[in-house]
């Protein structure tokens, strides 16, 4: 089981500040529900893949003394069952759903010396296409309780259909980011380029599953 956390740096200063990171211990598991029962359980190695680079991340392990169920922090920067870093996976999807890119552009804009391969691509686009819908639908129903009046609700009508949902769903992601911005003064930073991070980080707190 992973916790994603945001611990507001990139990939390079994660591994570099090694263990002088802040690893927030949670208060309740999301396993059994009983609070204050984690104690530390290590760390276990993780690769994260950029184009042209590998790192080895760290993740932080809690260990449950109610049900004996291991925790690990994810940095927001990594998605689940992906080994490529998100920045990664986010401009190849924005490419290809945003851009409307073929795939042979996607390939050019987005990997180097064939990194990622043509396969993993399209594999993360299909797997975006898949969960797109259930998160738009969340997203669109947080910024309406915040903010009735939003002319970006539902931009696509009632008819869209399945194929448009990943361009929607990353239009939602901005909406939702400037949105969270006027609220956490601690988001000031975060830009275009954020907006899947944001997204992932907001989403998998809520309990929304898989992304890509
Ligand atoms: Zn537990």
């Amino acid at each position: 089981m992973v916790i994603v956390i945001e611990f507001g740096c990139a990939v390079h200063e994660y591994v570099e500040r090694g263990s002088g990171l802040v690893f927030p211990r949670p208060t309740e598991c999301p396993h059994c529900r009983v609070v204050d029962q984690f104690i530390g359980h290590g760390f276990y190695p993780r690769q994260a893949l950029h184009q042209t680079q590998v790192y080895v991340l760290r993740l932080k392990r809690w260990y449950c003394k109610a049900c004996h169920a291991t925790v690990s922090l994810l940095p927001s920067f990594m998605l689940r069952f992906r080994h490529y870093l998100l920045d990664v996976i986010q401009r190849v999807v924005v490419t290809r759903f945003e851009d409307a890119a073929s795939w042979g552009q996607v390939a050019r804009r987005c990997a180097v010396d064939g990194a990622p391969s043509s396969r993993t691509m399209r594999r993360w686009c299909d797997a975006l296409a898949e969960h797109a819908s259930a998160w738009w639908a969340a997203v669109q129903q947080t910024v309406a309780q915040h903010d009735t009046g939003s002319p970006w609700l539902d931009p696509l009508g009632e008819t869209a259909g399945p194929r448009e949902a990943p361009r929607a769903v990353l239009q939602a992601a901005l909406h939702l980011l400037a949105w969270a911005k006027t609220r956490w003064a601690e988001l000031a930073t975060y830009g275009l380029a954020d907006r899947l991070r944001f997204l992932w980080h907001w989403g998998a707190g809520r309990g929304l599953g898989r992304l890509i």
